[in-house]
Formats: C-alpha cells, sequence, structure tokens
C-alpha cells in the first residue's frame, strides 16, 4: 500500500513551485492514483487547495516530520495517464515553467473552473402495462410513443413537443410504467459537411506518401509547393492510420481560421473527427478530451494546444504550415509545439511529418542534416501554372506623382478583373504595428549598426535598437539621397478599405482581421461568401494568407512587403519570404492564371527577389549563413528576459541589476548580453517593458540557472515588476 503522495499545489505562487509530501488516509487509499485530482489542507490555515498527485511512494522520503493528510479524491478516475506524466517532466525540464502550469496542460481544460460532464434526464420504459392502465387507450398511445423515442426526450420536451398531458407522464412515472435515466450529452460539432470526395494520389504524392510509410524514419520534412497536394498525402496518411486502427493528429496553425480544413476532413472521414481550437467553449473543449482519451477519435484536427490530448495508440503527427509562429506558444509553459511533437512521436513510437511550401531556416535545416527525412513536392497538382509574380517599385511611383497607397499597375489589374468578372485578394502584412522609419524617394532603412535589425521610432524623436539599446537621433533628411520624405510606416486594413472603396464605388468588398472575425462563426461567414462569389475583393491579414483555396482569385496585390521586411527580428526575411510565397499561392488554384503584384520600397532585398524566383535555396542560404555568423538559432539560442512594471525608474534599476548579477553566471565567449533595454512596444496598459537578451551557447542548466537568479532578484520587487522568461521566442518584440 502507497502511503505518502508527492503534489503538486494548484496556486501561482513561485514560492509553492515544488512538489509537497502528503500522508494518505487508509480509508482512501483505493481511490488515490499517480494523476490523481485531489483535495489538501495547505499553509498555515489549512486552507483547502486543488493539487495534483504526481508519485506514490510507501516511505514519507522527506526530512519534514508533521505530514499533513489529503482530504479526498476530486475524480473518479486519475486525469493524467503515465505518458502525460512523461510530458509533464518534459514541458518543465525544457520550458522553464511553473509545475502547475506544465499541468494545466495537460489536463481538460475547465476542469479546475467547475467544468463537469453535462448530462439531461431522459425518459425510457419501466415495467409492462397492467391493471387498470393496461386498458386506458391515453395510457398505451404514451407508452407505445415512448417505446419508439426511447431515451431521446426528457419530461419537459416530450409534455411541449408531443402534445401529452404532464398529469398522465406523471401517474406512468410514478406507477413505475416509465422511469428516467441521465444521459450524457456530448457538446461538440455534429453538424453535416458535404463529402469530399478523394483523389488518385499523383506520382509525386504517391512517392512522398510511399516514403514516408515505408521508412523507419520517426521525422520527416515536406517541403511542397503551395498548391502541390499536401493536404491530399496527410488524408491518405490518416486513412492508412484507421486502417491499422492508430489514432492521427493533424495541427493546423489555427484551425478556428481554416473553415476549409475541418470542411475537408470532416467531409472525407465523417463525424468522427474531433476538431479541438481555443474558440470552442469549455464545455466543447472538456468533452472532446474525453472522446479522444476514450478512443472515441481516431482524427483529431487542431490548433497547438492539441498536442497535449490524451491519445490513445497515437501513429502520426502532422503538422501543416510548420514554419508559423503561433505553433510557440507565448503563455506559460512556452511551449514549441514541433520540439513537444518531436518528444511525444519518441513516447509513442509515431510519425511525425512537417510540412511546409516555405519551410522555417531552423526545420530545413534540420532536414540537411539528416535529423528529418526530406521530402520534396516541386509541382503543382495537374501541373497548373504557378502564378505570375511582379514587384513593383513604389519609389519610382513616387518619382512618378503617384502618392496614392496602389501602383498604377495594380490600380490597373484591380479594375480589370472587376470587369472579367474574376476576385482579388489584397494582402497587408502587417502585425498590429510597424514603427521602423524608411525614405520613400530611395527606400533606405534605418538598422542598427551592432544587430543588423531596424531601429524602432520612438515619439521622443530618437531611433532606438530594441535588441541593444543603441539610440540615435533621427534626422530630417535621408542620410543616402538627402530627400525629405523620411516616414514611419503604417497603413491599416481599415484604411486599404476606404482607398478601395474610394476607387472601386461599385466592387462588392470583404475585409478580414482581427476586427472582422471576433466572433466565433464570423471567420467562417466571411470565407463563405468570398468563396461563393458574393464580393469580388477580399482585403485582409495573415489570415488570409493561407489554406483558401478558391478558383475564381486570380489576382493577388501585397500592398507593402516592406512591413514584415522590417520589423526589428532576425526572422524578418525568412517571414517576409514565407508570407508572399503563400499569399501568392492563393492565386490561380482554378483552371485560369493567377497574377501577384509585390509593392516594395526595398524590391531588391532578397527576400523578395528570391520569392519572386521561388529560390527557396537562395533564401536558405542568405539566412543560415546570417544566423550562423550572428549565433542566431539554430547555431546558438536566445533566451529572452521580459520584465514589466508601473514604475519605469524602478524597472530600469531592476533590469540593470539582474543584467549585472545574471553575467557572473555567464561566460563572455560564448554568450552574448544584449541590453537591457525597452522593449519595442516600450509600454502596454501604462506598464512599461524592458528586456534583456541572452544569446549563443546556452544550454538549459544555465537558462533554468538565469532564470532561477531572476525570479530570486524579483522576489524583492514581486508586487511591481512581473518576469518573463522564453527560450527561442518568436520574436524579440
Ligand atoms: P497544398 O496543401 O499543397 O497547398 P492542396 O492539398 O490544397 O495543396 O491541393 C490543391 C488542390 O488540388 C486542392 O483543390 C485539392 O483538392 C486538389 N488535389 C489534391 N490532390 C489531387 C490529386 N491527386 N488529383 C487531383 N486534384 C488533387
Ligand atoms: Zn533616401
Ligand atoms: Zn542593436
Amino acid at each position: 500500500m502507497y502511503l505518502y503522495a508527492k503534489v503538486v499545489i494548484n496556486s501561482d505562487a513561485v514560492s509553492i513551485d515544488k512538489l509537497f509530501t502528503y500522508k494518505i488516509p487508509e480509508d482512501i487509499i483505493q481511490n488515490i492514483f499517480v494523476g490523481s485530482r485531489v483535495l489538501v489542507p495547505f499553509g498555515m490555515g489549512n486552507r483547502a487547495y486543488e493539487a495534483f498527485v504526481l508519485s506514490l511512494s510507501y516511505e514519507p522520503d522527506t526530512e519534514f516530520k508533521n505530514l499533513k493528510s489529503i482530504i479526498k479524491a476530486l475524480d473518479d478516475k486519475p486525469l493524467i495517464d503515465e505518458k502525460g506524466i512523461l510530458l509533464f517532466n518534459y514541458l518543465v525540464n525544457n520550458y522553464l515553467c511553473r509545475k502547475i502550469e506544465a499541468i494545466r496542460l495537460i489536463i481538460p481544460t475547465g476542469v479546475m473552473r467547475g467544468i463537469k460532464e453535462k448530462s439531461k434526464e431522459v425518459v425510457i420504459l419501466g415495467k409492462i402495462l397492467d391493471g387498470k392502465f393496461k386498458e386506458k387507450e391515453a395510457y398505451i398511445s404514451i407508452i407505445n410513443f415512448i417505446s419508439i423515442n426511447e431515451g431521446l426526450y426528457t419530461r419537459s420536451e416530450l409534455i411541449t413537443k408531443f402534445n401529452l398531458s404532464s398529469y398522465m407522464l406523471g401517474k406512468l412515472l410514478k406507477e413505475g410504467y416509465l422511469s428516467v435515466t441521465k444521459e450524457k450529452i456530448e457538446r461538440y460539432n455534429d453538424r453535416d459537411y458535404n463529402f469530399y470526395d478523394s483523389f488518385r494520389l499523383n506520382e509525386e504524392q504517391q512517392k512522398a506518401y510511399d516514403e514516408i510509410i515505408n521508412s523507419d524514419e520517426r521525422l520527416f520534412l515536406i517541403k511542397g509547393v503551395t498548391g502541390s497536394g499536401k493536404t491530399e498525402i496527410y488524408m491518405n496518411l490518416v486513412k492508412e492510420m484507421l486502417y491499422e486502427d492508430k489514432t492521427s493528429l493533424v495541427l493546423v496553425p489555427e484551425i478556428s481560421l481554416t473553415p476549409q480544413m475541418i470542411e475537408r476532413f470532416k467531409g472525407r472521414f465523417g463525424k468522427d473527427v474531433a476538431v479541438f481550437h481555443s474558440k470552442l467553449s469549455l464545455g466543447e473543449r472538456y468533452d472532446e478530451w474525453f472522446r479522444v482519451k476514450e478512443g472515441k477519435v481516431k482524427l483529431v484536427v487542431g490548433a497547438r494546444s492539441a498536442i497535449f490530448l490524451p491519445f490513445k495508440n497515437l501513429g502520426l503527427i502532422v503538422i501543416d504550415e510548420e514554419h508559423e509562429g503561433t505553433y510557440k506558444s507565448e503563455q506559460n509553459p512556452k511551449y514549441q509545439t514541433k520540439e513537444v511533437a518531436d518528444f511525444i512521436s519518441q513516447i509513442n513510437n509515431c510519425k511525425v511529418v512537417y510540412a511546409s511550401a516555405t519551410p522555417s531556416v531552423e526545420s530545413y535545416y534540420n532536414a540537411l542534416n539528416g535529423k528529418y527525412k526530406l521530402i520534396q513536392l516541386n509541382n503543382r497538382v495537374n501541373n497548373k501554372p504557378m502564378p505570375k509574380m511582379k514587384i513593383i517599385d513604389m519609389r519610382q511611383e513616387l518619382k512618378n506623382n503617384n502618392r496614392n497607397m496602389f501602383s498604377r499597375e495594380l490600380f490597373e489589374k484591380l479594375s480589370h478583373n472587376l470587369d472579367k468578372k474574376e476576385q482579388s485578394i489584397i494582402f497587408l502584412n502587417r502585425r498590429g504595428f510597424s514603427t521602423f522609419v524608411s525614405c520613400r524617394s530611395c527606400g533606405y532603412v534605418y538598422k542598427c549598426p551592432h544587430c543588423d535589425i531596424s531601429m524602432t521610432y520612438h515619439n521622443n524623436g530618437y531611433l532606438i535598437c530594441h535588441y541593444c539599446g543603441t539610440a540615435k537621433k533621427i534626422e530630417k533628411l535621408c542620410p543616402k539621397c538627402g530627400s525629405k520624405y523620411i516616414k514611419h510606416f503604417g497603413a491599416g486594413t481599415e484604411k486599404v478599405e476606404g482607398e478601395i472603396k474610394k476607387l472601386f464605388p461599385n466592387a462588392r468588398v470583404l475585409r478580414m482581421d482581427v476586427d472582422t472575425t471576433r466572433n466565433k462563426d464570423s471567420h467562417e461567414k466571411i470565407y463563405n461568401s468570398f468563396k461563393n462569389g458574393e464580393a469580388d475583393i477580399l482585403i485582409g491579414t495573415q489570415m488570409i494568407s493561407k489554406g483558401l483555396d478558391f478558383p475564381n482569385v486570380t489576382l493577388v496585390g501585397v500592398v507593402a512587403a516592406d512591413t514584415t521586411l522590417n520589423l526589428p527580428d532576425y526572422r524578418s526575411g525568412e517571414r517576409t519570404y514565407q508570407l508572399i510565397t503563400q499569399v501568392a499561392g492563393r492565386a490561380g488554384r482554378g483552371d485560369k492564371l493567377g497574377e501577384v503584384i509585390i509593392q516594395s520600397y526595398t524590391p531588391e532585398h532578397y527576400s523578395l527577389t528570391n520569392a519572386l524566383n521561388e529560390n527557396y535555396e537562395n533564401l536558405y542560404n542568405e539566412e543560415i549563413s546570417a544566423r550562423k555568423l550572428l549565433k542566431y538559432p539554430p547555431f546558438g539560442d536566445i533566451l529572452l528576459v521580459q520584465c514589466t512594471s508601473k514604475n519605469e525608474a524602478l524597472l530600469k534599476d531592476f533590469m540593470r541589476t539582474v543584467n549585472k548579477e545574471v553575467s557572473s553566471l555567464i561566460n563572455k565567449n560564448d554568450v552574448d548580453i544584449l541590453g537591457p533595454s525597452p522593449c519595442i512596444i516600450g509600454k502596454i496598459k501604462e506598464n512599461y517593458r524592458w528586456q534583456l537578451v541572452f544569446k549563443g551557447n546556452l544550454d538549459l542548466n544555465l537558462c533554468r540557472n538565469i532564470k532561477d537568479r531572476v525570479y530570486q532578484l524579483g522576489s524583492n520587487v514581486y508586487n511591481d515588476i512581473k518576469i518573463s522568461i522564453d527560450i527561442n521566442p518568436n520574436s524579440l518584440i
């Protein structure tokens, strides 16, 4: 008999982030397992806390004498299984998170907020009619009715729906001819989808499929041009898994944002596909979690958090658009889904397929170095031609006195498309803010001499490198060409929409961005409306760059490629290439040839010229040599310490102390320290933000030591300063 349990307490306090030992009272021993959720007394006042059992033992295994006892188990069965415990350890060790934060990812969402199974009391048959009840017509007809509809309706539903007499129903229940029973209500979308027929794989697809199925390797990277039919390959892999009675997981960047994916998978595999994403209600997520745990679904299509579902007999994980930033979580635990998938595949011995038209530099590096098996698809399905791309030099437009946000060529192409009744997409790659400064005459962009990162405009008239803190007063005239057209960038989708409506008053326009898609179904509505040809022009942000497959779209315009190009981030070149290639891939998917117009003030930039020529190899070579030189991933790691406070002076002081204290832990030959400097968004909701960046040869032990030191220093100013630590963050913003 195990008599002691080590538990994690459900509390966010840093001081409680350890394992506590409790006695297990004899009368509840049979209810306590590894992975159980329990109630324990904690602290001076012995307040009852929720806790999770991580291990059991015969001996207390602690010096501490007056051990308290577990009060009770909170569920019938443990919530975390053996693999869940392994995953827990992995998360805590690799992402520097607190234990309870790791637990929250692997238990059903909502369970700690009191979400339970939902059920209703439905009417079923009881004993056979006898005595005087046997003779009454009315009773007989009710019984007959319920025998056909047994278990389908509650009392009140029967009464209102079928106009039954509540008196008679009550009487039959009371006498035991009928009774009620609890029926679980499944909260998930069981809507019907149009059947999505399968295709015969073409030669290239078949070869990719065979290579994955027949290989002994675990990790694969499919690099396949847009429209090469990658999704069809996933579906065939899933089909094979079903045949082997194994479960599959298909991850997409933001499932709620790609109705087309759901449509395809549900349309092919039916209702037993579970869809899992952040826009589901807590109840829906809870039920889907248990459907997966009980092995009732064999395929999950989901966003990144679906990776933590308690799969049974997992055979395949697909990570679609693997280059997307959304696979990295920005909240604790700040996990990278691609790494977690690798770990899960080790403990389940399943395959992982990473796929993209534009793989991340890190993944392609892994493929070239043998960590992933590389599989290439070089042609679009049915040899459809790639769209025709063209870069427009916006400096030239200015010279020709066109101050409009659209070049003459994009304007003409748009009006031509309207005449032809073909659809167009206008893409604005803007990530909320864009504060780099550039010259509209020559395209010059202010960059930090130390970091090769665009400098950021601050209201006080200074340009600041938010990597290293270098500051420089902004000049009135362009240092390169002397022009006075120096400008900070930024136009929103709304502005673009206004402009389009002014230029083309008769065009039917739709806009898709965070503002127009706040509601659960709004994304799908806009998507359907455009698909059904109810609009001529769709304007949007990143959201419209991927997954959409509309045959009548023949023109894609990119308003300003420079906005992502000049984000102060070492990945900006890579990101721009990816975005342009993805949006361009939306054009010409039907029978007509697609055209893509990319507007830029720096058309000679290698990200753009390589996107134009579809030269991924060149792009990769440019990026990888820069990364090597500057010790960015995959040649080094980045540890980002961001702190926020309402008190700027205190914050600055704290960051300097952290810098001084942590420096002593670090070998300066291996690791560069950048900063402390203000974050690019210097203040959010009255909270000032500062950061310190460590870059280079950082092992996990060193990261943990840095983290511990920072939190230790932070404990003195606990109420005033918030700390966030991230390994290899998405961006340094
Ligand atoms: P990707 O994900 O690589 O961009 P998709 O999977 O969206 O490409 O496929 C592009 C289009 O080609 C889709 O409309 C799809 O239905 C169609 N398709 C895929 N495979 C085949 C095939 N073997 N034969 C015919 N059409 C196919
Ligand atoms: Zn200039
Ligand atoms: Zn710098």
